[in-house]
């Protein structure tokens, strides 16, 4: 069946792609069996490409997102840094912690939730800062933050981005547009369960990474360096060996639909909601010239049925339709609904059910 075929008769749409439900299914193998090492190497061959980069240290790191992030800035950021990292939402927010727990010196660039962030403002924050760090897919928000005014001017800092909403949904180009470290996340644009956290980290940030951070489990240095003499792998950690199988198909989908394919359909399908959520007359928070495809934030009406609030609607959509949609967070929370429209979700059919279901519940 071609792919495409496949893609619009797949199942409902919080699953991931079937060839990963039968990843996940594959009987177990040993982690440090051939087989699983050639199939981990595939993995961070296809990461490679997705993340646009020849870092030869460019791996799933074991654990979520968060644990990418953290992997990020434990490796590069040393106590006393001066670290310039741009707020715009939760997870801007949640850089900026991991940074200042490290003992980093944290100037924070903010700019208002459902906004975008100031390159310049990032750039001049100081003169000669460590690093800087941001989101370049504000999940909590909807907006994208540009990265290439930000790295084409970063001087003899270290760029750290995150990409776990971004990745595998719209263009990401580490090598291309001189990202340093770089970490994303398995349940978004890829279409896999959560719980690994792609990761790349190149050559300049390689140099200047800290002897030996804080934490043991995230220390690249001696994740890089288990490996033999014979060039085959030492025990550092279990590796879960079944979500390695679900990334590695997941990104073998990706890879033969084509990245930028990918990227056209996530802008299809996000473009066709968010004017259909318009045309319902519901207003969107991010700002169009920055608003992300994969990942929609509505306004809540204040004219919804009845005596429903804005969880009674989620719940809804969630119970009658099996349409899940998130609630805001922060200073958004029960002002703003999220809608993810990524990785296998991201498909017509299912925008035309949001749409149909949305219009039912709200009476429009
Ligand atoms: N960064 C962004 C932009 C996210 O959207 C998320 C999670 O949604 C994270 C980081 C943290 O990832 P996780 O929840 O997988 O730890």
């Amino acid at each position: 069946m071609a792919l495409t075929e496949r893609l619009l008769m797949g199942p409902g749409p919080s699953n991931p792609y079937p060839e990963v439900s039968a990843a996940l299914a594959r009987p177990m193998l040993g982690h440090l069996d051939p087989e699983f090492l050639a199939l981990l190497d595939e993995t961070c061959e296809r990461l490679r490409r997705v993340f646009a980069t020849g870092n030869r240290l460019t791996l799933p790191v074991s654990g979520t997102g968060s644990a990418g992030m953290e992997a990020a800035l434990v490796n590069v950021v040393h106590p006393g840094d001066t670290g310039v990292v741009g707020v715009n939402g939760l997870f801007g927010e949640r850089m900026a912690e991991v940074a200042s727990r490290l003992g980093a010196e944290v100037v924070r660039v903010e700019a208002p939730w459902g906004e975008p962030l100031d390159p310049d403002a990032l750039v001049g924050a100081h003169p000669s800062p460590a690093a800087i760090a941001f989101v370049h897919a504000e999940t909590s928000t909807g907006v994208r933050n540009d990265v290439e005014p930000v790295t084409a001017r970063k001087g003899g800092a270290l760029v750290v981005l995150d990409t776990v909403t971004s990745l595998g949904g719209m263009e990401v180009d580490v090598d291309g547009w001189g990202v340093d470290v770089c970490y994303s996340g398995t349940q978004k644009c890829l279409g896999a369960p959560p719980g690994l956290a792609p990761f790349t980290l190149g050559p300049a940030a390689w140099e200047r990474r800290t002897a030996r951070p804080p934490s043991w489990y995230l220390d690249m240095g001696l994740i890089a360096g288990y490996v033999d003499g014979t060039g085959g792998r030492t025990y550092h950690h279990t590796a879960p060996v079944s979500m390695v199988f679900a990334l590695h198909a997941a990104l073998g989908v990706l890879l033969e639909e084509g990245l930028e394919q990918a990227w056209q359909r996530h802008e299809d399908c996000g473009r066709r909601l968010q004017a259909g959520l318009e045309a319902l007359g519901l207003e969107l928070l991010a700002p169009k010239d920055h608003r992300l495809a994969q990942l929609t934030t509505v306004l809540v009406p204040d004219d919804l049925p009845g005596a429903m609030t804005e969880a009674d609607v989620r719940r809804a959509l969630l119970e009658r339709d099996g349409i899940e949609i998130g609630g805001g967070v922060g200073p958004l929370a029960g002002k703003t609904w999220r809608i993810g429209c990524l990785g296998h979700s991201a498909r017509p059919a299912n925008v035309t059910l949001l749409l149909a279901a949305l219009a039912e519940v709200l009476e429009r």
